[in-house]
């Protein structure tokens, strides 16, 4: 018993040798790549699991209208979703990997991740895997509530904190389970540099950071700390810092959060914290997000493939507003403002049109509200 435990701990112990030099070197390659920018020639396009295909259906007829005689080829990417993903036993199968990475840029529907509760394969999240193995960086996420004064846009770092190891966390059998947690220097700088860059080009004046560096001193520590040096080069721009518990509270107190502007977040904080955001402008089924990286970019919705709601037969209720904001940013990315512009403000009249989706029958169905941006956009 004594001898197997040894064993496990020798075990653990090696394993995060393993873990730690991949980690210092993936922080050495970071220094090394190229700035690349390149034009968009191929869109690719995954429709997920659950509520996927519906909302990324409407996303589909959208874009075919905005960029119809344009020089942009659409690829629609077929396979990618939790059937094949569990029969091959791949996060993200081998040749769809390969189809994405023909593209230049990805939009895609919300993936299910198995887990061991569910009792299949427990794979990694596919979307996880995807922002890491493209290497995007930044998931930006906009959050507008014009009636309360509130725009917020949220930089949350895509690879790293949580998230960088998840999967591969050690355990000591009947005793203690051990994951981590992983902050870099060069990471945290470049999300930084990219927020900040955003602030200064769209005439922002405060960037907040948030982190928990009171408790977790090294990795928050060092995110906070690092974010910090990177806005000296933005003097004009304001810097504060919160813990994430109180940022949760100030996100809902209504006699501050309108001064708020442009949020910088580690993973995990990034990924919740935004939710509550998305909550705050009518649903997550209403935010969009973009996930960007050096020379390749993801746009999808902020939500997942809502399985209850396809359990619930509610599929068609799904608001494609998420995927559809998300569209609005990516054709932005690639060089379309105008048309983006047209789409947000077809999205803005939406509730003025007297169109409310609930994601419940007691709202308009995701046809509807389609059929409506549809018209507005022609
Ligand atoms: P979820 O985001 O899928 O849905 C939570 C609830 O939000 C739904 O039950 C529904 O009430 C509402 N909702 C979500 N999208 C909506 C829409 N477009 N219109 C109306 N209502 C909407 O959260 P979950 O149930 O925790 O996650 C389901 C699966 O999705 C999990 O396997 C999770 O890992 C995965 N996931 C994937 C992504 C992604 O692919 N980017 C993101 C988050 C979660």
């Amino acid at each position: 018993m004594r001898n197997n435990r040894e064993h496990e701990i020798r075990e653990a112990v090696n394993k995060f040798e393993e873990l730690l030099r991949t980690q210092i070197d993936r922080n050495e390659n970071m220094k090394k790549l190229p700035d690349e920018t390149k034009g968009c020639k191929i869109i690719g396009i995954c429709d997920g699991d659950g509520i996927g295909p519906i909302i990324t259906d409407s996303a589909r007829r959208v874009l075919d209208v905005l960029l119809e005689g344009e020089d942009i080829e659409i690829n629609e990417i077929k396979g990618f979703n939790i059937e094949n993903r569990l029969e091959t036993g791949e996060t993200v199968p081998e040749n769809i990997l390969a189809e994405i990475k023909k593209c230049d840029v990805l939009l895609k529907g919300p993936t299910t991740t198995p887990s061991a509760e569910s009792g299949t394969t427990n794979l990694e999240s596919a979307n996880v895997y995807l922002r890491k193995s493209l290497d995007l960086f930044a998931n930006v996420r906009p959050v507008l509530i014009p009636e309360k004064g509130i725009d917020w846009t949220f930089f949350r770092e895509n690879t790293e904190g949580e998230y960088a190891l998840g999967s591969q966390g050690v355990e000591i059998k009947d005793s203690l389970a051990f994951d981590f947690k992983v902050t870099t220097q060069e990471g945290t700088k470049r999300l930084a540099k990219l927020a900040f860059e955003y602030a200064k080009a769209n005439g922002k004046k405060k960037v907040a950071i948030v982190t928990k560096a009171n408790i977790m001193k090294k990795t928050d520590g060092n995110f906070l700390n690092i974010c910090k040096e990177v806005g000296k080069d933005y003097p004009e721009i304001c810097v504060d810092s919160w813990y994430v518990d109180i940022m949760a509270a100030n996100l809902i107190n209504d006699d501050i959060n309108k001064e708020f502007q442009v949020f910088i977040l580690p993973n995990l904080y990034g990924d919740i914290i935004t939710d509550e955001a998305a909550q705050l402008q009518g649903g997550v089924g209403t935010a969009g997000s973009a996930n960007i990286g050096n020379g390749f970019a993801m746009f999808e919705a902020i939500h997942g493939s809502a399985p209850r709601m396809v359990e619930d037969g509610l599929t068609d209720y799904a608001n494609p507003s998420s995927i559809l904001r998300a569209v609005a940013m990516m054709l932005k990315h690639i060089g379309y403002s105008s048309k983006a512009i047209l789409l947000e403000h077809a999205l803005d009249g939406v509730v003025e049109a007297g169109i409310n989706v609930t994601g419940l029958p007691d709202g308009n169905k995701c046809e509807e509200i389609t059929e409506y941006i549809l018209e507005k956009i022609k």
